[in-house]
């Protein structure tokens, strides 16, 4: 094991090429085709991460499947524990884990180590799964039968994560997956697979038998192949729309389970009683952390009737916030993840100028001292958004909020769910009854009531629904326990030879042979 540590992926002069996990060792590419990983707030090449083979990928999934034979007959308590060895590795690793991911992916330390925390819960809510996975009997359902169910690993399955949050996504999938008796392919994003590529080396070191877990790397040709190959049961996804539906599509064309968590528009809707300052300081927080490049990010604000004359408020606000290097402490807004992702922010920018909504606060092209290379872009906020208007009915993903203004509850409420997404809301207020009146009409997955992020623990599952969601089931909780698993149920009888009863006569009905 100290050999694969030794020549890990972590962040270091000598270290050239993230490598792929298969078998329980870290190896070398011998793909042609490479892609840089770079620091966002400085452009430094981190690293070079692979695009893996068809051998590669082939190698990887049959790796898994000859491991799924042995680990999926090992005992729960053996699963759980080698959970309960990784959330203390991860914990040690912490800062680490969390240095690396700041270097690859630009959000800032302290976010970065709550990106590492909110997969470490995960973690630790694996290592319950004796009885996250117990099934049930009913006892007499006929005469002297009873029937159970029992969950039963499905087999090899199969991961794709996005660039935002290249830990705790990961961490969704893997430890849940493996903990239930599975082996898994893990492709990370290949903008930021380092702090990924450390997880895993934790997961081995935690004692993840080889073949358990693999990690290979690339982009569309390696996600389809992944939803096409037949020894695949379960795609899990997340990321944009137009690659979830795809994948959603493809992985379900080819018989498989597949479960996608998507884009988002999030509306926080202001009423005008809420606390002021709590809830500006949650807008202002849920929309720029991490440059808005969360999925559940607040990217709509919408204020109701008076709550209108609070957008001085929130621009003074958006105005506090330090624009820096994620490293630098003290850094609210840190970089975005590449150079065309800030292209996109800005000519999303441009065009909301150009269709009519009011540029309240212009975070284009700010001058960071010791970062002039880096990707970043202020926050920036529009008023007098319409729906109709791209910068409203896209997703951004960038740190750009824009305000809308409605005169009653119910206008707000029509208002999101006419949006065709559903990943998250919120609302603001200081009243119970608009608050319940909220959250039992709203049409969105996750409600916050004066709650910005609202991403559930790892005990509840993530429930975004609409067009930030295809799929039945969500990632982590008790959804996930059931996307990973396959119900069995029996139905038994066993015959006393001492007994007279029956017997005499061969059943062919179906009741009486029950009874
Ligand atoms: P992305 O869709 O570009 O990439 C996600 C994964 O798909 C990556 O591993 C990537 O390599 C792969 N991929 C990219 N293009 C592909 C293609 N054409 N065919 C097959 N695979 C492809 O997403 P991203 O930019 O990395 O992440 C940001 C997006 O993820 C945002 O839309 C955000 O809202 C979403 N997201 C959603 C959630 C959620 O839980 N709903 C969580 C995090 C991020």
């Amino acid at each position: 094991m100290a050999a694969v540590l030794e020549s890990s992926s972590a962040i270091s002069a000598n270290t050239a090429t993230v490598k792929l996990l298969i078998n329980g060792k870290l190896i070398e590419s011998k793909t042609k085709v490479w892609k840089d990983v770079v620091n966002p707030a400085t452009q430094e090449v981190l690293a070079r991460v692979p695009f893996a083979t068809a051998d590669e990928i082939d190698l990887a999934i049959s790796t898994a499947a000859d491991a799924f034979k042995t680990w999926k007959k090992t005992p729960i308590g053996a699963r759980a524990r080698v959970m309960l060895k990784l959330q203390e590795l991860i914990r040690r690793d912490m800062k680490k884990l969390a240095a690396c991911l700041t270097a690859e992916q630009g959000k800032t330390l302290p976010d970065a180590e709550g990106d590492v925390f909110r997969g470490l819960e995960v973690v630790e809510h694996a290592c319950s799964i004796g009885t996250l996975t117990l099934g049930e009997i009913a006892e007499n359902v006929a005469g002297g039968i009873d029937t159970y169910f029992i969950r039963q690993p499905i087999g090899v399955c199969a991961g794709i994560t996005p660039f935002n949050f290249p830990a705790m996504i990961p961490l969704w999938m893997f430890p849940m997956a493996i903990v239930t008796g599975n082996t898994f392919v893990l492709k990370p994003s290949e903008q930021d697979p380092m702090t990924t590529m450390l997880l895993a080396e934790l997961a081995m070191e935690a004692g993840v038998p080889a073949g358990v877990l693999n990690v290979i790397h690339g982009g569309k040709e390696v996600v389809d192949a992944l939803c096409t190959h037949p020894t695949i049961q379960a795609v899990s996804f997340v990321g944009s729309c137009h690659v979830g539906e795809h994948v959603y599509k493809l992985a379900s064309n080819h018989g498989k389970r597949a479960q996608c968590m998507m884009g988002a528009k999030n509306h926080a809707v202001v009423m005008p009683d809420a606390n002021k300052n709590q809830s500006l300081n949650a807008l202002v927080g849920a929309g720029f952390g991490a440059a808005g490049q969360r999925c559940m990010a607040t990217s709509v604000v919408v204020l109701v009737g008076e709550a209108n004359k609070w957008i001085p408020d929130i621009v003074a606000k958006a105005k506090t916030l330090k624009v820096n290097a994620g490293i630098v402490a003290g850094t609210d807004v840190g970089p975005v993840i590449s150079k065309a992702a800030k292209t996109r922010i800005e000519s999303f920018i441009a065009q909301g100028v150009t269709e009519g909504a009011k540029l309240e606060l212009d975070g284009r092209n700010p001058v960071v001292a010791g970062y002039e290379k880096g990707n970043f872009i202020a926050p920036t906020i529009f008023s007098d958004v319409k729906p109709g208007m791209r910068i409203y009915d896209e997703e951004i993903f960038g740190p750009v909020l824009v305000i809308v203004n409605v005169d009653t509850l119910d206008d707000a409420i029509a208002l999101v769910n006419a949006n065709p997404y559903g990943n998250g809301t919120g609302i603001f207020t200081q009243s119970g009854a608009v608050a319940r009146k909220f959250q039992n009409e709203i049409d969105v997955g996750q409600v916050g009531i004066n709650v910005p992020v609202p991403v559930p623990v790892p005990y509840f599952s993530f429930t975004g629904s609409r067009g930030s969601k295809l799929g039945d089931l969500g990632p982590y909780g008790k959804q996930v326990i059931q996307f990973y698993t396959q119900t069995k149920t029996v139905t038994e009888r066993w015959f006393d030879d001492s007994s007279v009863e029956g017997g005499k006569n061969a059943g062919v009905n179906m009741t009486i042979s029950l009874k």
